[in-house]
């Protein structure tokens, strides 16, 4: 069993350590936020002075962390050069790929394997073990890693060099976040239009207008599974990190002269969503409120 440093026990990280601990892993946990740290400490983790304190003995280090900045500071400030260099680093935090492919460039002129492993999945998937992560990084930096991740994870892939886990999460979710936005505008319509949305479900959701969106995620309520729409648009995926995550997709987009016109769009209806009109802390299918402004769920 290793040694693991694990800095940023949020909502996702939380789950995450609490999983590596009860693998029988020994983790060494910090986190600025005293709560955050206290709950882990609870869940089986020990709790260490600082991020530097924590990469004393580490044999693998894991960093959950809000967002660029963060990543970079913690790994300028209290790894590279502070953890032993025989430690594999991976950063589970979405960020953009840029701030991970300079990260892990400096984490390997120092001697460490690192890899960037965005997740998809939320806080509950963090919780029960069952995220999806994505892998940037070389051969021997992901094979390294994957042990650690399959315990947090129920599926660990491998997507290509440094930075190729935050393009593969950045592209998912605008993909995700403009199949959002279409899906919501196609209900209200349809509505409009007098169809009954429960038989306009059972028709698209089986021809060509189907995808995940609808069928694993419908923004209506009592229609398809259940979702957040059943829960008045509660819990769920949070529009406020949709519109993080859009950004992110915009940023790589211009980084590399793409066309993304529905991205741009779906980047534009969640600012106003998210940012506007106060919208952040409710599920991302919450957008049909604002497509519709007569939507009576
Ligand atoms: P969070 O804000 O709950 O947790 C982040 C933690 O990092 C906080 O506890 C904060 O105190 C800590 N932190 C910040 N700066 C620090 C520093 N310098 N040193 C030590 N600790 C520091 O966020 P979260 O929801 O856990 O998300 C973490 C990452 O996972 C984000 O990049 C997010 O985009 C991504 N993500 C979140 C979800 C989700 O559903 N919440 C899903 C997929 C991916």
């Amino acid at each position: 069993m290793a040694r693991i440093a694990f800095i940023g026990l949020g909502n996702m990280g939380g789950g995450m350590a609490a999983n590596l601990a009860k693998a029988g892993h020994e983790v060494v946990a910090f986190d600025l936020s005293e709560p955050a740290l206290a709950r882990a400490e609870e869940r089986g983790a020990t709790r260490a002075a600082s991020a530097e304190a924590a990469m004393e003995g580490a044999e693998a280090v894991v960093t959950m962390l809000p967002a660029g900045k963060h990543v970079r500071d913690v790994y300028e400030a209290s790894i590279i050069g502070k953890a032993p260099t025989g430690a594999i680093l991976m950063d589970c935090s979405t960020i953009d790929v840029a701030t991970a492919r300079e990260v892990i460039a400096k984490a390997a002129a120092a001697g460490y394997g690192m890899v960037d492993a965005p997740v998809s999945g939320g806080i509950a998937a963090a919780e029960g073990g069952t995220l999806t992560f994505m892998v940037g990084g070389t051969d021997g930096a992901f094979e390294r890693a994957r042990p650690y991740l399959e315990i947090m994870g129920k599926a660990v892939i491998h997507a290509g060099e440094a930075g190729a886990g935050q393009a593969a999460k950045i592209c998912n979710n605008m993909l995700l976040g403009a199949t959002m936005a279409a899906t919501c505008e196609t209900f209200a319509m349809a509505k409009k239009l007098g169809l009954d949305l429960q038989t306009f479900y059972d028709i698209s959701s089986k021809a060509s207008g189907q995808s995940w969106s609808m069928t694993s995620y419908c923004p209506v309520p009592g229609v398809g599974p259940e979702t957040p729409a059943d829960r008045d648009y509660e819990g769920g995926f949070a529009a406020g990190l949709m519109l993080k995550d859009l950004r992110l997709a915009m940023e790589a987009a211009r980084s590399v002269d793409a066309y993304t016109p529905m991205g741009s769009e779906a980047e534009v209806l969640y600012t106003r969503f998210a940012e506007a009109l106060g919208g952040a802390g409710r599920d991302f299918s919450a957008i049909i409120k604002m497509i519709d402004d007569s939507w009576t769920p």
